[in-house]
């Protein structure tokens, strides 16, 4: 059994997708094939209840100058970050002087609200491209992994934070121990560690297998991050479910003792403990819905192909390199994938090498069919592809099982 990278406990494997590409390496036809692979499989600790993959890439496969996810493409995640900096602008930040610092700033989505009022900010990123983003907003950037050297160099610079805060991020990060000696050293004695990140007990519930993907290292719980706050020193004092990403979670952690923790806490962990979220047959039914779903979706395609129907892949999240991949969806059977973002156009997903086109294509004309891979943008995607569907167009899904829309 794998040591668990949080607690030394034994993780249960409970599902093995193979031998699967770097989810964000996109690559150009003259570089196909040069992706990193690693066999991608996930387990449960037996002890912390921390879901984790069993096999780590090496941190500069996946974070470096060309990483492409940028957090302002979705209007969604936009307004999401702008009302939490605004709420903590009215609650931890409203002392004297506050300082706030984000682990994993992207392009300063979260941090630009902070420097259009004037507060102490800085944003810590390996992502050469994406802090450029950040910095052509006026965001005070670090580029550079945030662990225990970098934050101890902040708190020498700037002084303690009295909030570091990190959405889908942390939970991209094996090295945990690092982290939260990094957190001792950076946070001011009242302060508070703001964890934002998909949801387990989310995902668990939708089958939404395909966030299992090198990136997620970890997939947290109220339970798994409670548990991992005590090894490291801290306390879980307070757990907000989120509508983002599918279903989210916001945890809030500070050194033992300072705050009381809140209800919410007791309540959700009794929720997790009635949705069996550290039971083996949870795992095991998650495994058969795996199945059930990938044989569905290519039999789909495969009709669909046989009746002369056109389908386009919508999104090439990093997220669909795990459906694509384990599935072996190929350009035989989706030609293309409209995707927003510019570095990820022109360019061949990862392991299948189907081409990423710019959304204007999309109409020219519209296919029959649109595969959602960005489906955790479900909503906001559909509003503004109206005229697809009024052009007759449907969409395909596959969480929480294959359907159409
Ligand atoms: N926080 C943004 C959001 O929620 O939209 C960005 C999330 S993006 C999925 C993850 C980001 O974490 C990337 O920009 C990546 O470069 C950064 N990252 C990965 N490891 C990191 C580390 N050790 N320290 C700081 N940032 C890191």
């Amino acid at each position: 059994m794998a040591e668990c990278r949080i607690c030394a406990g034994e993780v249960d494997e409970f599902f093995d997708f193979g031998r699967q590409p770097v989810s964000d390496s996109f690559v150009t036809p003259e570089t196909a094939g040069s992706e990193f692979f690693f066999r991608l499989a996930a387990g449960i600790c037996t002890s912390c209840t921390m879901v984790q993959l069993i096999e780590e890439v090496p941190r500069e496969q996946m974070f470096h100058e060309d990483y492409p996810y940028r957090s302002a493409t979705s209007a969604v995640m936009h307004d999401h970050f702008e009302a939490f900096a605004r709420r903590l602008l009215e609650t931890e930040l409203a002392g004297d002087d506050p300082f706030i610092v984000e682990i994993g700033s992207n392009d300063g989505t979260m941090l630009k609200t902070f420097r259009k009022e004037g507060t102490r900010h800085l944003g810590v990123d390996p992502s050469g491209q994406v802090a450029d983003f950040a910095r052509a907003e006026g965001v005070r950037v670090l580029t550079a992994f945030f662990e225990e050297s970098t934050a101890r160099e902040i708190a020498a610079e700037d002084g303690p934070a009295d909030v570091i805060f990190s959405a889908n991020t942390t939970s991209h990060i094996p090295y945990m121990d690092s982290i939260f000696r990094g957190v001792d050293a950076l946070l001011a004695p009242d302060g508070v560690l703001v964890l934002e990140d998909r949801y387990l007990g989310s995902i668990m519930a939708a089958n939404a297998f395909d966030q299992i993907y090198d990136e997620h290292f970890y997939l947290f719980s109220v339970s798994s991050v409670g548990a991992m706050a005590r090894t490291f020193g801290f306390e879980l004092v307070d757990a907000e479910p989120l509508p983002v990403h599918g279903g989210s979670m916001r945890y809030t952690i500070a050194r033992p003792g300072v705050r009381t923790p809140k209800a919410a806490v007791a309540e959700l962990l009794e929720r997790e403990r009635r949705q069996g979220l550290a039971s083996p047959e949870t795992y095991r039914r998650f495994t058969e819905g795996v199945e059930r779903s990938c044989t569905e979706l290519v039999r789909l395609l495969e009709k669909l192909r046989a009746e002369g129907r056109t389908v386009v892949g919508y999104g090439a999240t990093a997220k669909s390199a795990t459906v694509i991949n384990y599935c072996g969806i190929g350009p035989d059977l989706v030609p293309f994938i409209c995707d927003s973002t510019p570095a990820k156009q022109g360019r061949l997903t990862p392991g299948m090498h189907i081409p990423v086109q710019p959304p204007e294509e999309f109409s020219k004309p519209y296919p029959d069919y649109a595969l959602l891979f960005a489906w955790n943008h479900a909503q906001e995607i559909m509003a503004k592809e109206q005229g697809f569907r009024e052009a007759g167009g449907r969409w395909i899904l596959y969480v929480p099982e294959v359907h159409i829309l």
